[in-house]
């Protein structure tokens, strides 16, 4: 049960710079409206807290005989533990720490087995996705197919998997949500039509992760990658999570210290996942901070988050959609529960020309551009763009009613 109602709707935790102003062209100072969320969101205080507590703890991991490197050791693995944890992870599943999700899509693509014929795994992508799950597949060793999506769920699952069934596949990678739209597949349905092609899920969970609860071992996907940044802490560390045995054959993505068990001048011999990722001094203090933040977000009770998410959303949408000369983009027209991620256009203005306005006159933070997801803007017909505004745990109703209101001004007075 959730301990907000949706009426309430202002922010189920305290972020850090909440109550910032910012100049205004003007000269006056207002409350930043941070609406760019999706972006990078604002670390928690709780993650603020506990970064602060551990940075006088600051000392080498894994091989510090020192008492403080013990300290340091065991809150570093402690810390994978709770960002394994927070996404779901099974026993035997293996929690590489990264730098964000992007790190963590290019790692698992240089461990894409090859097939028992020896041919190198091939790789399922739709033309929905960010960047960072598209071009990390298409330069991996056994390629991939960009699945041109469909305008509904239902007809992109129905494509899924007859390309499933055309073609042997290593592995499906899917937005868990998208950047863009906010929406996503049924990951049951996803998951069941992969598994029984004989492919592995991995889900780029960037934009899932921060906004629902999620977990491996309930919807039986095989990855998960996602990133601290858009998790409520600070830049620097995000997470590969999932089967070990592709993690613990594929070759390193970073050679170096840390990975191996053995060197010697002509030969090396590599360790186990998740060492045998995380070559170098690995970041402590980044991963202390994500699971500070995983810890906030997993106490938060059962659905808090989605109902505050899901006011903001309809709020921000119905919002939107009243305003004569404003489209929302949506890529799938059937699709349900999105996250609280909306791209609009404001017909025939220059999305960077209105950012500059929200930010200039309102002291409103957005997006603009193409996200990232060329392919994508481009089949929708947003070429030259768009404007984004997201939410997250920190956002109020009074920021939406503040967009919604500088946008009418905007159309009604011009910039
Ligand atoms: N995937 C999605 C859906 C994203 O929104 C982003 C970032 O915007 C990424 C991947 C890449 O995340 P990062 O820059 O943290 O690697």
């Amino acid at each position: 049960m959730s301990v907000l109602t949706p009426i309430e709707a202002r922010s189920c935790l305290p972020v850090v710079g909440s109550d910032t102003l910012v100049p205004l062209v003007d000269g006056r100072t207002v409350p930043y409206a941070n609406l760019d969320c999706a972006a990078s969101a604002p670390a928690l205080l709780a993650v603020a807290e506990r970064v602060t507590a551990t940075l006088p703890l600051y000392a080498s991991v894994h091989r510090g005989a020192g008492y403080l490197s013990q300290v340091s050791t065991a809150l570093y693995e402690a810390s994978r533990q709770t960002i394994g944890a927070f996404v779901g992870a099974r026993t035997d599943d293996v929690t590489v720490v990264t730098r964000n999700t992007t790190d963590a899509l290019n790692l698992l693509a240089g461990c894409v087995p090859a097939d028992a014929d020896g041919r190198a795994g091939r790789v399922l992508v739709l033309d929905v996705e960010h960047h960072a799950n598209l071009l990390p597949w298409q330069r991996s060793a056994g390629g991939a197919t960009v699945l041109i999506g469909a305008d509904s769920v239902a007809h992109t699952l129905d494509a899924l998997r007859a390309e499933l069934a055309r073609a042997p596949y290593a592995l499906l990678a899917l937005t868990g949500a998208s950047n863009v739209t906010g929406e996503y597949l049924p990951v049951a349905d996803v998951v069941a039509l992969a598994h029984e092609a004989g492919a592995r899920v991995v889900l780029d969970g960037a934009q899932l992760v921060p906004h629902r609860r999620f977990s491996l071992a309930a919807t039986g996907v095989d990855y998960i990658a996602y990133s601290g940044h858009k998790t409520y802490a600070p830049f620097g560390a995000g997470a590969l999570v999932g089967r070990r045995d592709w993690l613990d054959a594929g070759t390193p993505y970073l050679a170096g210290g840390g990975a191996v068990r053995q060197v010697d001048l002509d030969s090396v011999s590599w360790g186990t996942a998740p060492a045998r990722h995380e070559a170098g001094s690995p970041n402590v203090i980044g991963a202390v901070a994500l699971a500070a933040a995983c810890d906030a977000l997993a106490a938060l009770p059962a659905g808090t988050l989605e109902a505050h998410e899901a006011f903001l959303r309809e709020r921000l949408v119905s919002g939107l959609e009243s305003i004569d000369g404003i489209e929302v983009v949506r890529a799938w027209a059937d699709a349900v529960d999105p996250v609280g991620v909306v791209t609009f256009s404001v017909v025939g203005h220059d999305p960077g020309l209105v950012a500059a306005y929200l930010s200039a006159e309102h002291g409103i933070g957005v997006r603009d551009g193409r996200f990232c997801a060329h392919p994508l803007l481009a089949r929708l017909g947003y070429s030259a763009g768009a404007v984004r505004a997201s939410v997250g745990v920190g956002t109020t109703h009074d920021e939406v009613d503040r967009l919604i209101s500088a946008l009418e001004i905007y159309l009604s007075e011009g910039p």
